[in-house]
C-alpha cells in the first residue's frame, strides 16, 4: 500500500509558526500537510510570557490548543514525524522523506522548523536552561524582580544590565574563563574569577568560581548562539544571513522560489538576528502562508 501523501503545501515544524502557518491555510480550504517531531525549542520552559492573553500558559497546553483548534479544518493533516531529506523545486516540486519510510509531496514548503540553542560550555548550565536560566530578560525576568541575578558572559553584559536594571534588585556579572579582567558597566559588580559550575540550589543558582570561591544568584541570564536545528536549509542550498538563520524577505520567502520559512530559524537581513518569540513566530507563520497561498493562485 502506498503511504506516501501529496499536499498543496508542506509545513515542517509544529511550533507556534508552523501551527499558525497550518491555521491561516486551513481557513482558505487549502491542502496542509505538518510535520513535528516533538522538539520545541521552549520545551524546559514551564510557563511562557510576554505573549498576550496568554501571558503565563505553559507551552505544552498552547500547543495542544493549537492542534485542536487545527482539527476543525479538514484540509489540515498533523503529522507526528520527522522529516530527513528534503528535496526538489518549484517546477518539478518538492519531497520530504519521513525517517518512517513515507514521503510527502508538496508544491510549496514553509519551513518552521525552529533554532538550538548553544549555551556557553559552563557545568551544570543546561540543567538550569529554561527555568534558572535563559537569555531573554522580556521572557523571564519579571518573574525575579528585585532578587540578585547574575549575567553570565562578561563580554555582552553591557546591554543585560542595561535592560535588567529596573527589574533586579542587584546584578552581578559572573566572567566565562577567558573574560576574566573585562571592565564592568560603571556601577555593576563583577566576580573577579570567572564561573567554573553552576548548581541549583532550593532558593537560586550556587555559582562556583575557578578560584573556589561562591556566590548566589535566583537567576542566570546568557546568550546563547542559534543553530538550525533541521538540515533542510543546507539540502535546499538557501541563502543564510550572517547569524546563520535563513534569509528571508517581508513575506517569508526563501531564496529558493517555493520555499518559504518562519519563526526563529529565520529572519529579514536588516536583523542582525531573529527576534525569538512566540508572538513573531506566530506572525511570521501566518505571513510565510499567506505568501505561499498566493505563489499558488
Ligand atoms: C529557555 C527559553 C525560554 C523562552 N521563553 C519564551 C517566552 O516566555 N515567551 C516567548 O514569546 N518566547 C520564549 N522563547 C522563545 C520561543 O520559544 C521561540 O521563539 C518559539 O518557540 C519559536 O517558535 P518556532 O515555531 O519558530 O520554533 P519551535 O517552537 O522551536 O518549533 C520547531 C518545530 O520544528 C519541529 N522540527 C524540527 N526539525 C524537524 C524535522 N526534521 N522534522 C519534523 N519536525 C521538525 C520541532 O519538532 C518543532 O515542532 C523562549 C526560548 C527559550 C530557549
Amino acid at each position: 500500500m502506498n503511504m506516501n501523501l501529496n499536499t498543496d503545501i508542506l509545513i515542517i515544524g509544529g511550533g507556534p509558526a508552523g501551527l499558525q502557518a497550518a491555521l491561516t491555510i486551513g481557513r482558505v480550504h487549502r491542502n496542509a500537510v505538518l510535520l513535528d517531531d516533538g522538539r520545541y525549542r521552549n520545551a524546559p520552559v514551564a510557563h511562557m510570557h510576554n505573549v498576550l492573553g496568554q501571558d503565563g500558559t505553559p507551552p505544552a497546553d498552547f500547543r495542544k490548543q493549537g492542534r485542536e483548534e487545527l482539527a476543525a479544518y479538514p484540509t489540515v493533516q498533523v503529522l507526528d514525524a520527522r522529516a530527513e531529506v528534503l528535496a526538489g523545486d518549484v517546477t518539478t516540486g518538492f519531497v520530504a522523506a519521513l525517517t518512517d519510510g513515507r514521503e510527502v509531496h508538496a508544491r510549496r514548503v514553509i519551513l518552521a522548523t525552529g533554532v538550538r540553542d548553544e549555551l556557553p560550555d559552563v557545568p551544570g548550565l543546561a540543567d538550569l536552561w529554561g527555568d534558572r536560566a535563559a537569555q531573554c530578560p522580556f521572557c523571564h525576568a519579571h518573574e525575579f524582580s528585585g532578587t540578585r541575578s547574575g549575567i553570565l558572559g562578561a563580554t555582552r553584559a553591557e546591554h543585560y544590565v542595561a535592560l535588567l536594571r529596573p527589574v533586579a534588585g542587584e546584578l552581578l556579572i559572573l566572567p566565562l574563563p577567558g573574560e576574566e579582567g573585562l571592565p564592568a558597566p560603571t556601577g555593576t559588580p563583577q566576580a573577579a574569577a570567572p564561573v567554573a559550575r553552576l548548581t541549583e540550589v532550593p532558593d537560586g543558582v550556587e555559582v562556583t568560581f575557578t578560584d573556589g570561591g561562591t556566590a548566589r544568584v535566583a537567576v542566570v541570564f546568557t546568550a546563547a548562539r542559534f543553530h538550525q536545528s533541521a538540515p533542510f536549509a543546507e539540502q535546499l542550498g538557501l541563502a543564510l544571513n550572517e547569524s546563520g538563520c535563513i534569509r528571508i524577505n517581508i513575506f517569508g520567502r526563501t531564496s529558493q522560489e517555493g520555499v518559504f520559512a518562519a519563526g526563529d530559524l529565520a529572519h529579514h537581513p536588516e536583523l542582525p538576528m531573529p527576534m525569538p518569540s512566540v508572538i513573531n513566530a506566530l506572525a511570521a507563520g501566518q505571513t510565510a502562508a499567506s505568501a505561499a497561498i498566493a505563489s499558488l493562485l
